[in-house]
């Protein structure tokens, strides 16, 4: 699905990253699930471009639905992956995320999560090196990449915005589809570290001046950044 001219969203409703395309080279926003290099190969073919076009990954957290083939693409080809210095230990698997309050969840919609990551899941290869990033970091690949602190959903969390095509990915630091009840009002999504920490986080993704906001997980959000934050409080 092309997003922008430029972007488009990989994956679909239940797993989603992002490739931005220019004439420099390509960029991946996160890295699915193992199984989503297929999309990602895919796209690539339609677009007459190749894996090794690809410049950086940068990772909007540490968990292992969003590093997917990360890994693999680092070790094949030598592409550099990004991450925010306080996911680092969680990408290279050294720590593992705290355990939160089991979620509420439906049959359906868990069942549909838990055979997304059947089909596309696999034993996620945790990152053996990565390039750490901080908040107002501006990255040296394709679509000029700002880091957006976004803490609460894990330390290191990140959004990802593309100021040149308008479109911020915010991860899981909201969901406009939970992965447990297939719920689509826009809220924080499950299994968030620090409820406090990813509602101070929206309040900083509010001042984010973009068009299309895209989570890992739900359908893409075709206004500001501002209109989904006072949505996700409005639904409380
Ligand atoms: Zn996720």
């Amino acid at each position: 699905m092309q997003l922008a001219p430029g972007v488009h969203r990989l994956g679909d409703d239940r797993v989603a990253f992002l490739l931005v395309v220019d004439d420099d080279g390509l960029t991946l926003v996160d890295a699915g699930l193992p199984g989503s290099r297929r999309d990602l190969r895919r796209a690539l073919r339609a677009l007459d471009r190749a894996e090794a076009d690809i410049r950086g990954v940068v990772l909007t957290h540490g968990d292992a639905d969003h590093i997917g083939f990360a890994e693999a693409l680092r070790a094949e080809h030598g592409i550099p992956v990004y991450v925010h210095e306080a996911d680092a230990a969680r990408t290279r698997g050294d720590q593992k995320a705290p355990p939160t309050a089991t979620p509420p969840w439906r049959m359906g919609a868990a069942l549909g999560f838990v055979g997304t990551m059947l089909a596309k899941g696999g034993r996620t290869r945790r990152l053996g090196e990565v390039r750490t990033v901080v908040d107002g970091d501006v990255l040296p690949l394709p679509g000029s990449p700002v880091v957006v602190g976004m803490p609460g959903h894990s330390p290191g969390s990140i959004a990802v915005h593309l100021p040149e095509h308008r479109v911020v990915a915010v991860g899981d630091a909201l969901t406009t589809r939970h992965v447990l009840t297939g719920d689509t009002t826009p809220q924080l999504a499950p299994f968030t570290d620090d409820l406090a920490d990813a509602d101070a986080s929206l309040t900083r993704l509010a001042a984010v001046d973009a068009d299309i906001v895209v989570p890992g997980h739900g359908i893409v959000w075709r206004g500001t950044p501002r209109a989904l934050v006072d949505a996700i409080r409005a639904a409380r």
